[in-house]
């Protein structure tokens, strides 16, 4: 019941608790046959309404679970003590029947367990008591029909129980959710933090680099020494590459607008990107699209993501290898296809693409992938891969078809 912290809930929370006090005070002195002779049991009730008062009254403050477990035991105590004390008063019965709706209120599913069997038992004991030691007179409204009040009873629990079984789900549910909000968000402000931390890495990367290409070149350096300045800077462009990628990523989303592509013009031009990339380990591309794939979606992000795919695919290709990208209708969905020979991957190397920084290359980010990823999950769209080790690898991507017709329709 963390939500009573919230401003308005702890008002409503105090007007609720005010008002319940009200009636416990009009009923022990309006009207209350045991106020005259203010005997025992009067002053028992009177400090149990004391007690069970400032339980509410103080439980905001002390959301424990002693405060939950002492407000359920005293306005049970109360509850029976009213059916006790007062015979005459019928509707005494139908308090006792809802004690385990009480801690409903807490959400705490063990203390509803607790009280409804605690509360089972006592109404057994009660009727028991009733039946047995000769108070049928005084309790006649519950005689008169006694087998009716017990099945009453029991349905009154069920109904409790089945009230319980629903909102206690819901709630869970609803606190899922909200643990997730959290989480995201959590993971928005360190990747907007990340993204400033990069950005600014970078500018001091570059003049870190620019100085070493010069020195790289400067004769008054030993070979030793310039052969350093080379894997330095192979070095920096290591972490530029890294930061890069991972800035794209953190790109806020107005900067990624969604638009209908031809999938066969962005495949065409990052084929043609992509083709002296290929040319160095003579790796030819072959682009086969048929029929009209039209999808929705950011085009520099489908073209991030077909780049780090055809690029994977030439990397693991052997020398001289064809590398094959299609794209093709199926159903409602646009399938696109990167096929190479190259060196495949295991089962567990393929269960582990996408994971941050999972790579096997001596210069690779490891980054490429999980950015696909994130990419495909944000268009509804899937990416499986199979492959076969020595033998190459299949990446699937599949997008919804957006049907250009239903704009004229
Ligand atoms: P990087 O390319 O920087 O290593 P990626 O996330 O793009 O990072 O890829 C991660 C790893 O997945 C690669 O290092 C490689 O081992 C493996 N991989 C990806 N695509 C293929 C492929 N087509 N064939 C074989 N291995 C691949
Ligand atoms: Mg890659």
């Amino acid at each position: 019941m963390k939500e009573i912290k919230n401003n308005l809930n702890t008002n409503i929370y105090y007007i609720i608790v005010w008002a319940i006090i009200a009636i416990i005070i009009g009923g022990l002195f309006i009207d209350n046959p045991r106020l005259s002779d203010f005997g025992w049991s009067f002053i028992f009730q009177l400090v149990l309404a004391f007690s069970l008062s400032m339980f509410l009254l103080l439980y905001p403050k002390k959301e424990t679970d002693i405060f939950r477990i002492s407000i359920i035991v005293l306005a049970s105590i109360y509850f029976y003590s009213l059916f006790l004390f007062y015979p005459d008063t019928g509707s005494n019965f139908i308090l006792l029947c809802f004690i385990p709706a009480l801690s409903i209120l807490f959400f705490n599913s063990k203390l509803f367990y607790f009280t409804l069997c605690i509360n089972g038992g006592l109404i057994l004991f009660l009727f028991g008591y009733i039946t047995f030691m000769n108070q049928k007179p005084q309790y006649s409204y519950l005689e008169q029909d006694l087998i009716g009040n017990v099945l009453n009873f029991i349905a009154s629990q069920i109904i409790i129980y089945f009230i319980f079984y629903l909102t206690n789900g819901r709630m869970k549910k609803q606190q899922l959710y909200y643990e997730q909000i959290q989480q995201s968000e959590r993971l928005k402000t360190s990747g907007q933090l990340a993204a400033a931390v990069a950005h600014e890495i970078r500018n001091p990367l570059t003049v870190v680099k620019g100085f070493l290409q010069l020195y790289e070149k400067d004769n008054s350096f030993s070979t030793n020494q310039k052969r350093n300045f080379t894997l330095m800077i192979d070095e920096l462009n290591m972490a530029e590459q890294v930061i890069s990628q991972f800035l794209t990523m953190a790109k806020p989303e107005q900067e990624k607008l969604t638009e209908l592509v031809d999938v066969k013009g962005v495949l065409q031009s990052v084929t043609d990107l992509l083709h002296s990339y290929g040319l160095l380990h003579d790796n030819r591309i072959e682009l086969k699209v048929t029929e009209d794939c039209t999808i929705s979606a950011n085009v520099i992000e489908l073209k991030q993501l077909l780049i780090n795919i055809i690029k994977n695919a030439i990397e693991a290709s052997n020398y001289g290898d064809l590398v094959i990208v299609t794209a093709e209708r199926e159903k409602d969905y646009v399938v696109m296809k990167v096929i190479d020979h190259g060196k495949g991957m295991s089962d567990a190397e393929v269960a582990s693409l996408g994971t941050p920084f999972y790579s096997l290359k001596s210069k690779g980010t490891g980054l490429g992938l999980m950015i696909c990823f994130n990419i495909v999950e944000k268009y509804n769209g899937k990416i499986e891969f199979k492959s076969s080790k020595n033998h190459g690898t299949t990446a699937t991507i599949r997008f919804p078809y957006y049907d250009r017709t239903k704009l004229f329709r």
